[in-house]
C-alpha cells in the first residue's frame, strides 16, 4: 500500500486500506508529509501553515484529516501512557507508606453539574452544512480503528441537543463558522487547545460572506497552531483571506 511510506500510524494505514485507497493521491502526497512536520525537526515542525490549491475529488479531504488524526492519536497515547505511569507511581508511593488508594470516583457524565465545554484539538471549518457532513463523515471512516478518538459535526439546521452531546468529549470538530460561533458565545465549545485549524473549500467561504467570521475563529484559537486552508484557486482575494490568519504559508498547488 502506497500510505505505508507516509508514516501514518497503523491504525490509519488499516482504515485507508478499509476504504480502498492503495495510493495517495498528488494532494495526499504533497500535504501530508508537510503537515506531519516532515523537513523539519522539533517544535518548529507543527507550525507550518498550508495554502494548497485544489480541486475537490482530489482527495483532498483525506490529505488534511490524515496527519491531523495521525498527530491527535499520537497525543492520546502519549497522554494515556503518562497517565499509567503517574498512577503506577502513585500505587507504588501509597504501598511504600503502607497505605492503600482511595478509589477513584466515576463523574456522572449526565448530571449538569460536571458539564463542561468542548476544547477540540483539531477544528475544520467548512462552507456549507452539506460539505461539512461530508468531512465529518470521511473522518467518522479514516478513525474506524482508532480507539477513543471523537468526532463532532457543528452546522446549523440540526437539532442542538443532539449536537452538543457528542461535542462534549470531541477531539476533532467539523463546523460551518456560524454556528461554531454561537456554541463558542454560549461557551459550549472553548477553542484555546485548538492545534490543527482547517479552512476548506475557502474560495466558497469567502463567496458566502464568511471572512469575518473566519478571522474571529482565528483570533479565539491560540498561536501556537498549525493552520491549513484549501482552495480551488488561490485569486488575489484568497490570498488576502489567508493573510488575515496565517503566517508566510508554504503554498502548495497541486
Ligand atoms: P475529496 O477530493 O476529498 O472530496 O475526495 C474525493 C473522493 O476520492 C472521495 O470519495 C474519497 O473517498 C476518494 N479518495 C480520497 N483519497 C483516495 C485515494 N487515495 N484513493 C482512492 N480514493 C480516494
Amino acid at each position: 500500500n502506497g500510505f505505508l511510506k507516509l508514516g501514518l500510524a497503523a491504525e490509519l494505514i488499516k482504515a485507508v486500506e478499509d476504504l480502498g485507497y492503495t495510493q495517495p493521491t498528488t494532494v495526499q502526497e504533497q500535504t501530508i508529509p508537510l503537515a506531519m512536520g516532515a523537513g523539519e525537526k522539533g517544535e518548529a515542525a507543527r507550525f507550518i501553515d498550508l495554502m494548497v490549491s485544489s480541486q475537490t475529488g482530489s482527495g483532498k479531504t483525506a490529505a488534511f484529516l490524515l496527519p491531523v488524526l495521525h498527530t491527535l492519536l499520537k497525543q492520546q497515547a502519549e497522554a494515556e501512557a503518562q497517565e499509567r505511569a503517574d498512577f503506577e507511581k502513585a500505587v507504588a508511593e501509597a504501598t511504600a507508606r503502607g497505605e492503600v488508594l482511595p478509589k477513584r470516583k466515576r463523574k456522572d457524565p449526565t448530571s449538569s453539574r460536571n458539564f463542561k465545554a468542548a476544547t477540540p484539538g483539531a477544528l475544520i471549518l467548512c462552507p456549507t452544512r452539506e460539505l461539512a457532513q461530508q468531512v465529518a463523515h470521511d473522518a467518522i471512516g479514516l478513525v474506524q480503528h482508532c480507539r477513543g478518538l471523537r468526532i463532532a459535526n457543528v452546522v446549523g439546521g440540526m437539532p442542538y441537543q443532539l449536537q452538543l452531546a457528542r461535542l462534549q468529549n470531541a477531539d476533532l470538530v467539523v463546523a460551518t463558522p456560524g454556528r461554531l460561533l454561537d456554541l463558542q458565545r454560549s461557551m459550549q465549545i472553548k477553542l484555546d487547545k485548538v492545534q490543527f485549524l482547517v479552512v476548506d473549500e475557502a474560495d466558497r467561504m469567502l463567496d458566502l460572506g464568511f471572512a469575518d467570521d473566519l478571522a474571529e475563529v482565528n483570533q479565539l484559537t491560540i498561536e501556537r497552531k498549525q493552520t491549513m486552508m484549501f482552495s480551488a484557486t488561490i485569486a488575489p482575494r484568497i490570498q488576502q483571506l489567508a493573510a488575515r490568519v496565517m503566517r508566510q504559508p508554504q503554498k502548495l498547488q497541486i
